[in-house]
């Protein structure tokens, strides 16, 4: 004879670890607030989608301090300056989902455009110059997306914790400071760089790379390393001029910028900067990567 205990313990155990999916803030809201008046702390990281390991790794963080874990999967027009980039960048959401239901996420929450956006918005959140340095000189625009869609996802989510990666890490810093401006109840966790064996910081557009491109790309990684592993505070010229020679020599790679940069303002470092932050960006063939290293933390 089966006991009825047995069963509800089966369907709660397969409640728990089947994937469930929401296209729409209501349908999402009414199984958050289930969860939090269970007293279920929810952990949340937003995507693009395309998932690889990095993406991987913040929802394993996720899962270490949540009980419940959401990963967003949305593309979102307004941080694209480039409609091209828009248009080509990779969607694969039924591998995807198959990743998310392999490491057994708890949501995915994969809303249409229409569902987070009406006609017309206008968003414009003060970030001062993080948003026009590095990053935000060559994608104009892209912050205050970023900013406009983390704002809204976030209050969709009410999540206790996000989870993001230090490979973006101005991303990071920008919604840090959101956050702090807009008293948003939220802690906020900077998971590391996940790489590929030969050290490329894997991202969802490496999907595009050719195998020359791939080779060619590794130049970032080991660049940025070297300057760590030689790194000396009364040398930060040299060490930059260097470095962009360094990638600058790679065949099919154009540096877009290679910095030292605080690691708080993104300013450039000198000889008294505390934290310093080695960031790169270049375009590999046709696709744009970035990638970054903390040469000094809290000196
Ligand atoms: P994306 O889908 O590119 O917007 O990335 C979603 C989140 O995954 C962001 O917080 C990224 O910083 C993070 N992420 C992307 N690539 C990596 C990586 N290689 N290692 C760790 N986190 C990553």
């Amino acid at each position: 004879m089966v006991n009825v205990n047995d069963l509800y313990n089966f369907a709660e155990f397969c409640n728990s670890i089947v994937l469930k999916i929401f296209t729409t803030k209501k349908s999402l809201d009414e199984y958050l607030s289930q969860s939090r008046a269970s007293h279920k702390t929810i952990g949340f990281v937003p995507t693009l989608g395309a998932l690889h390991h990095g993406h991987i790794s913040l929802i394993t963080q996720a899962q270490q301090y949540s009980d419940e874990v959401v990963c967003s999967i949305f593309v979102n027009p307004s941080q694209f300056n480039d409609p091209k980039d828009l248009e080509k960048y990779p969607r694969t959401i039924e591998a995807d989902i198959e990743l998310l239901e392999q490491v057994k996420c708890n949501v995915l929450f994969n809303p249409p455009v229409n569902e987070i956006y009406d006609d017309n918005e206008h968003w414009h959140l003060n970030i001062g110059d993080l948003e026009s340095l590095l990053e935000g000189r060559s994608r104009p625009g892209h912050y205050q997306g970023v900013t406009q869609v983390v704002y809204k996802l976030f209050n969709i989510v009410k999540p206790d914790a996000a989870f993001f990666g230090q490979k973006d890490y101005q991303q990071f810093l920008i919604i840090s400071k959101m956050v702090e401006q807009l008293n948003m109840p939220v802690k906020l966790v900077m998971c590391p760089i996940m790489r590929e064996a030969d050290g490329l910081a894997m991202s969802s557009r490496n999907i595009h790379l050719t195998a020359d491109d791939h080779k060619h790309a590794l130049i970032l990684s080991k660049t940025i390393n070297w300057v760590k592993d030689n790194f000396d505070n009364s040398r930060i010229p040299q060490l930059k001029k260097e470095a962009e020679l360094m990638i600058g020599n790679e065949p099919g790679v154009e540096l877009d910028y290679f910095e030292m940069a605080d690691g708080d303002t993104l300013h450039p470092a000198d000889q008294n900067t505390k934290n310093i932050v080695a960031l790169v960006a270049a375009k590999v063939g046709k696709t744009r990567l970035i990638d970054n290293v903390v040469l000094v933390h809290g000196r």
